[in-house]
């Protein structure tokens, strides 16, 4: 750049001598110089313009092998990228090709890494782009950088002599919601573009492009997108169960040093609801909490820690008063007690040390991924939500603002109760339940449960006093702790305990406070 200026200066100044010494006609030679200078502006402009969608030719060099979990998925996709690999028998069958691959499932499961793992597995080029790159402005922009990715991906995999590319598209949803549906219409010439360049495919064409897309809302896709010959395959992605969280567990902790106390397994069973991009993060944070504790392994602890971060965000500067901190520390208490009452052994641990929204949590290992849920069940989960404030309640006599969250859960739980045919109101037809009658049920539902949560949370009073001194004094309990804690207390705990089955639910693990 300082080189083009500088010699553009130099140019001027010669030509100035020059035209001094009249030697040239300087004016015309200026405009001359001054569109030329304009023109490479321009072009300048749209190498960068092109150069900010160009997708760097990734060698994506990951196998299936390194894909934790996903089981089905997997074998489903391999099943589909066979009529890639065989393509000249599928050719002889006249089977129509296959054109379109699509992955759903929620952020973070592994989407991005199974199309790169496609790209491997049939030796094909990989681009990828992201629906939202493809939306700009100027109408007219999406479609051209659509026809530009295919031209791309054709020329790239002659380049390197393969039959094939693999063209990902992240974020469907963006350029391939339903039609007509955006205020203005280029998602509409995107889309468009998309299809014909999918529709002009053929088996015989060499080399042959294959489109991956991926998205989280299948629900919103123009159903032009679903058609035959087109993105004719859906391939669920989803959050991995508790074997798929310890298999994508192993994979990103390999050749981190775990220490010999590290369970990996029963991290698995801690996990519930995570995907493989918060099982990653968490082996990131807790290599991290090793790096700033000047450890040379990784602990369980440590492990635990980074569990907490990646639910409830990192530990905050708030600093809560004495009195604040009790109060938290009796509310988690009202918490842990009634969950071990109805589940023993599934406290993880509790703690009264903020961290992103929460002032305190409990946390809960949940005793199997669970799908289904019985009345009972869900009644217990909300008799935890309760509980937090109903130890307030008995140890204060009043309740803070900190049970806010608690009550969302346990309403919506309620209301699950009521639309699955778990209340009175029995069997209900969710679109024609007028919704005066779901609040009043909900509240009925919510009335009861608090009223038999307060009698069991009763003849703890004292010892959560007791304790709660303990828990602001340590800032964390861990389960074991607890446990023993509450075998030395002796209450005959009556009603709600006799009440809890042998495999209770897995209680999405929730803030409190
Ligand atoms: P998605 O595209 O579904 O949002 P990605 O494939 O981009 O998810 O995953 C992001 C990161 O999370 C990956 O780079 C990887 O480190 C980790 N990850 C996600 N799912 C898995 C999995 N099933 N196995 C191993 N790692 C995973
Ligand atoms: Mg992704
Ligand atoms: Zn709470």
């Amino acid at each position: 750049m300082m080189m083009k200026e500088w010699l553009i200066g130099v140019g001027v100044a010669i030509l100035i001598f020059l035209g001094m010494l009249h030697l040239v006609q300087v004016l015309p030679v200026l405009f001359l110089i001054g569109l030329g200078v304009l023109l490479w502006m321009v072009m300048d402009r749209k190498g960068a313009t092109s150069a900010s969608t160009r997708e760097t030719p990734v060698r994506p060099n990951i196998s299936f092998e390194e894909i934790g979990g996903q089981e089905s998925a997997k074998r489903e996709l391999r099943e589909a990228l066979d009529f890639l690999r065989y393509r000249d028998r599928i050719k002889s069958l006249g089977i129509r090709p296959l054109k379109g691959i699509l992955l759903t499932g929620p952020p973070g499961t592994g989407k991005t890494l199974m199309a790169k793992a496609a790209a491997t597995y049939t030796d094909s080029v990989f681009l990828s782009a992201s629906g939202s790159e493809f939306v700009e402005m100027y109408v007219g922009v999406g479609a051209q950088r659509v026809r530009e990715l295919f031209r791309r991906a054709r020329a790239m995999a002659k380049r390197e002599n393969k039959d094939s590319a693999i063209i990902f598209v992240d974020e469907i949803d963006v350029v391939g919601g339903r039609r007509g549906q955006h205020s203005h219409q280029e998602y509409d010439q995107t889309l468009n573009q998309l299809l014909t360049e999918m529709d002009g495919m053929s088996t015989s064409q060499s080399p042959f492009v294959l489109v991956m897309a991926a998205t989280n809302r299948p629900d919103i896709l123009d159903s032009a997108l679903l058609r035959p010959g087109r993105f004719d395959r859906q391939i669920k992605v989803d959050l991995p169960d508790k074997e798929g969280r310890l298999h994508i567990l192993n994979i990103v902790a390999k050749g981190k040093p775990l220490d010999s106390s590290v369970d990996l397994e029963h991290i698995a069973r801690e996990t519930y609801g995570f995907s493989g991009a918060q099982l990653e993060a968490l082996v990131n944070e807790a290599a991290i909490i090793a790096l700033r504790q000047d450890a040379k392994t990784i602990t369980q602890e440590m492990f635990r820690d980074a569990v907490d971060k990646v639910l409830m965000g990192e530990k905050t500067g708030r600093r809560p008063t004495d009195e604040e901190l009790r109060r938290v520390a009796v509310h988690e208490l009202g918490h842990a007690i009634i969950s071990e009452l109805m589940r023993p052994g599934t406290v993880s641990h509790i703690t009264i040390a903020p961290r992103g929204n929460a002032l305190g949590f409990v946390r809960q290992i949940p005793e199997a991924d669970q799908y289904l849920y019985t009345k009972n069940q869900l009644e217990e989960q909300i008799n935890v939500a309760l509980a937090g404030c109903l130890a307030e309640e008995l140890h204060y006599g009043n309740r803070s603002t900190g049970a806010q969250n608690d009550f969302v859960q346990a309403s919506s739980l309620a209301r699950t109760m009521v639309r699955c045919g778990l209340s009175r109101l029995g069997i209900v037809d969710e679109e024609h339940l007028p919704e005066q009658v779901l609040e009043k049920e909900v509240r009925h539902i919510l009335a009861t449960q608090e009223q038999a949560t307060r009698e069991v949370l009763q003849p703890y009073k004292a010892d959560i006093e007791r304790f709660a001194e303990y828990v602001v004094q340590e800032e964390s309990i861990d389960g074991a702790e607890f446990r023993k804690w509450m075998e030395s207390m002796q209450v005959q705990s009556q009603s709600l305990a006799s009440a809890s089955v042998a495999h209770t639910p897995a209680l999405e693990m929730s803030p409190s406070v």
